[in-house]
């Protein structure tokens, strides 16, 4: 021993942050990977007693990890913004903040949502596989296909947190309609401040048809829409009254217009992957673009790969976060792995008097609060 805090991060997170934590003077060791390190060895390196955990949303994080820090352990940082995989009760029970790393992923994850949709819509990845398999004829009024316009259309935009918020700003810009629902979080200000800069853009010819955004129910959220966007964190039953698991299933999915499309940037159990490849063989809805699913990676015997739907399915490996400045700058208002490196150091060196409760990246503050 040689007096050193020690951290075991499960993944790497890039040389810019593991060179500061190092430069802060931790000893540092990270997983290789590129897969997660088995649970066993997380437990093992947390009974090690480590000071600093650094997981990602591979690595499930419970009561058997909490305990096997016991005394030792003073922190989680999760680089990610959603923590479905930390069991925050048992965090809560043994007294340990675990981080995240919300709103510098916030663009970056809106921006490929948008673009998911987009590239949905107009068939993209279809046209680009009839250029490159040489099997374009000719050009033609409609064929071989026609695509779906997103201007002027009707999203919605289920969580209007950070990211859906996000979301609508951009959609915004594309003269597009708005409904939103959240049963929690209704951000009155922002919605009306989208709504002021809609009718200036058609008070001065910028967009030719006037647009509305509002807060509705789910129901007519999901009847009204061409585009259905999922922003929500994964909350299963027994972790609040309104649970996001299953959210868009047989019998919501059945609410759609079969002319709309689904787009989840959020976690893959938030939609019933069964149900949705059984919905858009039978033309349910028009297609779905996929960030996240159920089981990641995706496995080879999954639904959604059914080349009869892959016309309309379009899916993505968990990429929504993934852009350079987004993941891996140092700078902890730009970078998610900024961020982490920060999170440790707040709790290792007791910045903040030491508060767990006032640091700005601690999730369950409440844990800390007197
Ligand atoms: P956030 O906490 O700011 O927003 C989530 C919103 O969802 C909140 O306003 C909340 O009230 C609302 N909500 C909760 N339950 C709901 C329900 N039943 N119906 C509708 N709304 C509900 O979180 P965020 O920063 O916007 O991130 C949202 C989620 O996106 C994260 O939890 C994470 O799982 C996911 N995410 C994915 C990627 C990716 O790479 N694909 C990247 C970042 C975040």
């Amino acid at each position: 021993m040689n007096g050193k805090k020690r951290i075991f991060a499960t993944s790497r997170i890039g040389d810019a942050a593991e060179n500061r934590l190092r430069e802060c003077g931790y000893e540092l060791e990270v997983f290789q990977g590129p897969a997660a390190p088995s649970k066993s060895l997380i437990i093992k390196k947390v009974k090690s007693g480590i000071d600093a955990l650094i997981t990602t949303l591979r690595d499930k994080i419970d009561a058997e990890v909490f305990e096997a820090g016991k005394g030792t352990l003073r922190v989680v940082a999760q680089i990610a913004v959603g923590f479905d995989n930390i069991n925050r009760a048992d965090a809560n029970k043994y007294k340990i903040p675990f981080t995240n790393t919300a709103d510098v992923l916030t663009e970056a994850t809106a921006e490929f949502g948008f673009f998911m949709m987009g590239m949905l819509a107009r068939k993209m990845y279809a046209s680009e596989k009839l250029v490159r398999e040489e099997k374009w004829p000719s050009w033609h009024p409609f064929l071989p296909f026609l695509g779906d316009e997103v201007t002027g259309k009707t999203i919605a935009i289920i969580g209007t947190g950070r990211i859906g918020l996000a979301m609508i700003k951009k959609c915004s810009g594309f003269d597009m309609n708005i409904l939103c629902y959240d049963p929690a979080y209704q951000n009155n200000k922002y919605i009306a401040a989208i709504q002021q800069v809609m009718d200036l853009r058609h008070a001065a010819g910028i967009q030719k048809e006037e647009t509305r955004i509002k807060y509705v129910d789910f129901e007519e959220a999901l009847r009204g829409a061409d585009y259905v966007s999922i922003h929500v964190p994964l909350l299963r039953e027994g972790e609040t009254d309104k649970p996001t698991f299953h959210l868009i299933n047989e019998k919501t999915l059945k609410l759609m217009k079969p002319t709309a499309y689904l787009i989840n940037t959020s976690r893959g159990p938030v939609v019933d992957e069964k149900a949705l490849a059984k919905g858009l063989k039978r033309n349910v809805i028009a297609g779905a673009a996929l960030d996240v699913f159920e089981k990641e990676p995706l496995p080879a015997d999954s639904p959604l790969l059914d080349p009869k739907i892959a016309d309309r399915c379009r899916l993505f490996h968990h990429f929504a976060s993934g852009a350079t400045i987004t993941r891996l700058d140092v700078d902890p208002d730009k970078g998610m792995a900024g961020r982490t490196a920060q999170a440790v150091i707040d709790v290792l060196e007791g910045k903040y008097g030491g508060d767990s409760s006032k640091m700005p990246y601690v999730v369950n503050k409440e844990a800390f609060q007197k």
